[in-house]
């Protein structure tokens, strides 16, 4: 027991992090087979499995329940490895502590939710277990702090974050849009704290967690959480992201570790000559905003004097239109422009509405 606490510590201390196995646990063969199969690649630190899932509509596998937490004991033994389950109430908490789960997790349905993350946050009290805390399926930054901090102040040392990408509306390239400024924002309040990437639920498909798993450590993670199945075609639930143990073993091994920082002297000065030249040109960006916003104000007051709505809808579609054939030739994407015009827009037209009620 105290050496499985021990191996538990090592492993959440460990860089890079690798958390790995199914979306959710299906049968006794099913969790010992992929438990011994990723321990044979030598790749993982932690195996995971859904017990309880919250799944979007009814009728879905909703997870095997308290049944399976007897697996994954059975899956530590034999593989040597700490576990991690998902918990979303005071009663999960209850039976996982008693099947001597390892690691617990909050899922990004149960972060978005202040109650629930109260209810496992006071079933936590006087426990001894590390905690990783999901993003919430929302892309507010408070909640995801305010999970962090309802489970801290219930004495919880180990508390780490997961980024596992933000609902949005539509078919999109991801089931859940990284916005990577989010996590990172997040790492510059908890700089401290554990930070892993979930590819799986960003992507939900197979190819394109590569590069998201490299992206996220490019941008400095700590670690990854990937689902790993023996058969993802037939898995019970996320089938189209899963991959097979030794496709995780792979990819694990084909991922570039990048280092925070180098002592290689060539290296510092370069970086330090290249973050000059941006602080120069963020300083240049900032005075010609302001100079756009002063013209904008010129503008209210002409449409002040001649009794004009400051909204022109067609003036904005030009604007847009040439700015998407200038960024297609220096290489800005449609997104960020778009992006980047609503912001200049909405500031310009606070601006000239200031003029036009003064
Ligand atoms: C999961 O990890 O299987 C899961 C349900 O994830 P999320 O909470 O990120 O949707
Ligand atoms: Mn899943």
């Amino acid at each position: 027991m105290q050496q499985m606490k021990t191996l538990t510590q090592e492993k959440w201390a460990k860089r890079p992090l690798i958390i790995s196995g199914p979306c959710s646990a299906e049968t006794e063969e099913q969790v010992l087979e992929t438990a011994t199969r990723l321990a044979k690649t030598g790749k993982v630190d932690v195996l995971r499995a859904g017990i309880w899932k919250p799944r979007t509509k009814p009728g879905l596998f909703e997870g095997i329940g308290t049944k399976g937490l007897p697996w994954l004991l059975q899956a530590k033994k034999i593989t040597g490895l700490p576990v991690a389950v998902e918990v979303a109430t005071a009663k999960h908490v209850e039976d996982a502590l008693q099947f001597d789960v390892d690691i617990l997790w909050l899922g990004a349905r149960t972060t978005v939710n202040p109650f629930s993350v109260q209810e496992v946050a006071d079933a936590l009290k006087g426990v001894d277990i590390p905690v990783l805390i999901k993003n919430p399926i929302n892309p507010d930054l408070e909640l995801w702090s305010g999970g962090i901090e309802r489970i801290q102040k219930a004495g919880i040392k180990q508390v780490g974050m997961i980024h596992r990408g933000f609902s949005n509306y539509g078919n999109t390239e991801f089931r859940n849009a990284p916005m990577w400024h989010l996590p990172i924002e997040m790492k510059r309040r908890f700089p401290e704290m554990l930070l892993i990437c979930d590819p799986s639920h960003i992507c939900g498909n197979r190819h394109s967690l590569h590069a998201v798993a490299q992206k996220s450590i490019d941008l400095d993670f700590d670690g990854v959480m990937i689902e790993s199945h023996i058969d993802p075609d037939n898995a019970w639930s996320d089938a189209k992201q899963q991959i097979t143990p030794e496709q995780l073993g792979a990819m694990i091994d084909s991922l570039i570790w990048r280092s925070e920082n180098s002592d290689i002297e060539e290296f510092i000065t370069a970086l330090a000559t290249l973050r000059e030249q941006i602080n120069h040109v963020d300083d240049e960006l900032i005075t010609l905003l302001s100079q756009r916003m002063k013209i904008s104000e010129k503008i209210g007051e002409y449409k002040r004097a001649n009794n004009i709505t400051i909204l022109q809808t067609n003036r904005w579609n030009d604007i847009l239109e040439k700015a998407f054939k200038k960024g297609e030739k220096t290489g800005l994407s449609q997104e960020f422009i778009t992006k980047y015009f609503d912001a200049v827009h909405l500031e310009s037209i606070n601006h000239q509405n200031k003029v036009m009620n003064s």
